[in-house]
């Protein structure tokens, strides 16, 4: 076991493993050292291993509970690694919870949230980037992002970490020779070597961060400021961008007067839309409130989309708006209703802005503002590669190019080139959790659901 000190708790644990509601099928999923004993409890018999077997589940006095399917998968080839057992019965809540009960009273406490794949993760079935791909493949809101995540949950993301860090520990290797025999010649044939690997490395890393980039964009998506005056057709627009695509409208809790914000999908890339429309001077506290919080959402945001009518300027208002924007933010000018104005749709550069003529109306040139936005997203199309990434994988690849990047400019002086390297490898083993801190750990697993 590579943490030991993880394992402190190895109480056998019980959760309903399917979605809540009705279903045909549902699963009682159980791991731990009690699970022989629960299988006798529970179908009075330790089944076949790994063998589908019908089963009457019991109450403690015999009563039946519900007949399915039981399966026993011993450990250590089971999904935690431990002995685990499945009860696939009806996929009811009230016989589901049944089961569950009776598994509580023969010794099992209740699942926290993603603790199978926590011991998963503890008893080297997955690592940590693994292990969080199935909570994202759970999450995925699109093909595209169930396509990236499946990649990462078969180990390709952390193949490709895994083979950076064993460059890496080959170059250190190396370099550690020439700090511990420094009376040796090093040739320079040696040392031109070293940085030929180092930058052959930076090139891998840069390319796994492109694609991790990509991933990460389909995880969270991009948040868009829209900005313009009332009625210069800002809905007509969200529509027509959504088109025949889900579009998800939901209005953040709290009151009625927060910022509007919906959330489409172009290309399987979630893109949120934070309109600006409510944003004015007030006197009103909870207006106030409202509007702070869509100020937060725009500082967050990854672009903006200001819309005017063709023919028209932005008003004093919305330029207020725009000189609030945060700096260096990828900004689109869009002509509305070029349909009333006999102009004709297409896209210019102004400087780093781009404009782009459109009627709302007819949805000529709307096409222009969705590959704006997929392009500003940092979408590419047939993304292979592409793996299901998340905020921390990026700033893992970021640090590790930092120290390569480092090592690069004191390439001569061994005992800081091999320090960078050595904090470029640990900073990329961060990915697959080698050194991870249980706090981290426990943020991670908290966000999974109960029962996975
Ligand atoms: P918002 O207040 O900015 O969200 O604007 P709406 O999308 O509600 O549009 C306001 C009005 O303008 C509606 O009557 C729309 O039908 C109309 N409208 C929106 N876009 C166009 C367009 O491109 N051409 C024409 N002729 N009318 C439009």
């Amino acid at each position: 076991m590579k943490h030991p000190a993880r394992t402190s708790s190895t109480q056998t644990i019980a959760a309903i493993s399917t979605a809540t509601g009705r279903g045909g099928v549902g699963v009682v999923r159980v791991s731990g050292s009690e699970v022989v004993a629960v299988l006798q409890g529970v179908v009075g018999d330790v089944p076949p291993t790994r063998v589908a077997t019908l089963a009457t589940f019991r109450e403690k006095g015999g009563e039946p509970i519900d007949q399915g399917i039981v399966l026993f998968f011993p450990g250590p080839a089971s999904y935690t690694g431990e002995d685990v057992c499945e009860f696939q019965g009806h996929g009811g809540q009230v016989v589901l919870q049944r089961v569950l009960l009776r598994c509580i009273e023969l010794g099992c406490r209740l699942a926290n949230p993603g603790e199978f794949t926590q011991r998963a993760y503890t008893n080297d079935k997955l690592d940590l980037a693994q292990a969080e791909s199935v909570a994202d493949l759970i999450d995925a809101s699109s093909f595209e992002a169930a396509r990236s995540a499946a990649r990462s949950l078969t180990g390709q993301f952390s193949a490709k970490v895994n083979l950076l860090v064993k460059g890496l520990i080959e170059l250190r290797m190396h370099v550690e020779a020439c700090i511990d025999f420094p009376e040796e010649e090093i040739d320079l044939v040696d040392r031109r070597r070293q940085t030929e690997q180092l930058v052959a490395l930076r090139q891998q890393l840069m390319k796994l961060l492109a694609e991790a980039k990509q991933g990460a964009v389909l995880r969270d998506g991009l948040t868009v400021a829209l900005v313009g005056r009332p009625n210069v057709g800002k809905s007509s627009l969200m529509n027509h961008l959504a088109g025949e695509e889900v579009a998800i409208v939901s209005p953040i809790p709290g009151t009625t007067r927060d910022y509007v914000r919906a959330t489409i999908l172009l290309e399987g890339v979630p893109i949120h839309l934070v309109d600006t429309a409510g944003l004015r001077d007030t006197e009103d506290e909870v207006e106030r409130m409202g509007i702070e919080r869509t100020w937060a959402a725009i500082s967050r945001a990854g672009a903006a989309i200001l819309i005017a009518e063709a023919g028209e300027m932005v008003g004093a208002k919305e330029a207020e708006i725009v000189a609030r924007l945060p700096a260096n933010l990828p900004t689109v000018w869009v002509y509305n209703k070029i349909d009333l104005h006999a102009q004709i749709a297409g896209r210019v550069a102004i400087g780093r802005d781009v404009a782009i003529r459109v009627s709302a109306l007819t949805g000529e040139g709307v096409e222009l503002v969705r590959q704006w936005l997929l392009e500003t997203a940092g979408w590419q199309p047939n993304g292979e590669g592409v793996f299901m990434a998340r905020a921390r994988h990026l700033a893992a690849l970021n640090e590790a190019d930092h120290h390569l990047a480092n090592a690069e400019m004191i390439a001569t002086q061994f005992d800081l080139f091999a320090e960078e390297l050595r904090l470029a490898q640990r900073a990329l083993s961060l990915i697959t959790g080698e050194f991870t801190s249980d706090d981290l750990l426990g943020e991670i697993f908290s966000r999974f659901c109960i029962g996975k």
